[in-house]
């Protein structure tokens, strides 16, 4: 966006990108814009990204707020009166790892998801789109891509699935690995699993969008997996690459929510031992079914969300420690940090690199989920 604004003469336009996904998440976009507008006064602000879709208006009212462009139009060239030609870069440069997004909207209808109404139907970009935009990350040095999407298990092209697409970029000379951001546990597809057993440039991680503990809760939010199924997934792949680092998002003080519901949340976590957790305190989002469903008091949710946190906060740990002694092959993104193949972070204790370098380095100590590490040389 930043070069399509650029291309279209608007050089010192200020864009924020806002999200639905919370109302915390909309309360920070409305937040970051009024900052702007304080610390630039009369530079244009442009607002685009699924809040300001779903409720244009509003965000044109706040200070500053030159123009609010819709999320599905963000990165056409003529709505930042750019030529028709200027293409936006595939993926976002400037950075050692390419977020490169090869999926977009979603076909389901989660009752507590506003998403799905910012961003439509499921689309995917097409295999040959994808490969020739991580070829260009390439070019530009980044060694590492991660494909997101919107519902990104869903990606379909003819009859490819989401592991045709992973083994094609697999191919690609130069690039170090692929991550795979947060999945759908309903809709991985089995091959993908066997990849991860076969192919080291499958990072070791996994991010699953499990969402609740209990079935019950499941069936409210209407997902499309069980907590088992959730389980089984990932023990599979676990079972095809044992270092994995399990990722895990679930959402906290659901509408009719009991203690042994949220109770078999903090089970879930037990069972699965996520390096990582994501605790999104349920709000409800306008439209939506679950904003229509009996809410739990916003303390409560707080409490709960609190309590999942605490409960994870052990295994991220743990995930780390196990991390002592062994050799990481580090992707440096600043000059002292880096990214290992798990997706921990890892600071080297002896000097700085250059950023994009890849090297391997002894893990000699942890600090909180962070590792320390040195060169071997
Ligand atoms: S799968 Fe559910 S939560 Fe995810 S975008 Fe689709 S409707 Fe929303």
């Amino acid at each position: 966006m930043a070069a399509l604004a650029a291309a279209g003469g608007m050089r010192d336009a200020l864009i924020v990108n806002t999200c639905a996904v919370t109302a915390e998440a909309e309360a920070q976009g409305r937040q970051a814009i009024r900052r702007a507008a304080r610390a630039h006064p009369g530079r244009p602000i442009i607002v685009t990204g699924c809040a300001a879709s779903l409720d244009p208006a509003a965000w044109a009212a706040l200070p500053g707020v030159a123009r609010v462009i819709p999320n599905a139009e963000k990165l056409s060239p003529a709505s930042w009166g750019a030529p028709a030609g200027a293409i936006p870069p595939p993926v976002s440069s400037g950075r050692a790892r390419a977020f490169l997004g090869v999926q977009q909207g979603c076909d389901h209808a989660c009752t507590f998801c506003v998403i799905r109404i910012a961003r439509g139907p499921a689309r995917a970009i097409a295999l040959e789109e994808a490969v020739a935009a991580a070829r260009a990350a390439i070019a530009h040095g980044q060694r590492e891509v991660v494909l997101t999407g919107v519902d990104l298990a869903s990606w379909r092209e003819g009859g490819r699935d989401l592991s045709h697409l992973v083994r094609a970029l697999l191919a690609l000379p130069g690039l170090l690995r692929v991550r795979l951001s947060s999945l759908d546990p309903a809709a991985v597809p089995p091959d993908l699993i066997r990849l991860w057993a076969e192919e080291e440039g499958l990072a070791p991680s996994l991010h699953l969008a499990a969402q609740h503990g209990d079935a019950l809760m499941l069936k409210r939010m209407r997902r499309r997996h069980s907590p088992a199924q959730a389980i089984a997934l990932a023990e599979g792949v676990r079972a095809a690459r044992p270092d994995l680092a399990l990722g895990l998002d679930l959402i906290a003080g659901f509408p009719t929510e009991t203690a042994a519901q949220h109770a078999a949340s903090v089970a879930l976590i037990e069972v699965l031992r996520p390096a990582f957790l994501h605790v999104f305190p349920y709000s409800p989002r306008p439209g939506t079914p679950a904003a229509r469903m009996p809410a739990l008091p916003p303390a409560l949710v707080r409490e709960r969300a609190a309590a999942l946190r605490a409960a994870g906060q052990p295994h991220a740990l743990a995930a780390a420690r196990a991390r002592l002694g062994k050799l990481e092959q580090v992707l440096f993104d600043t000059p002292n940090e880096g990214v290992t193949a798990q997706g921990l972070r890892l600071r080297a204790a002896d000097g700085e690199r250059a950023r994009g370098a890849v090297e391997r380095l002894r893990v000699r100590a942890v600090e909180g989920a962070v590792l320390l590490g040195e060169g071997v040389g």
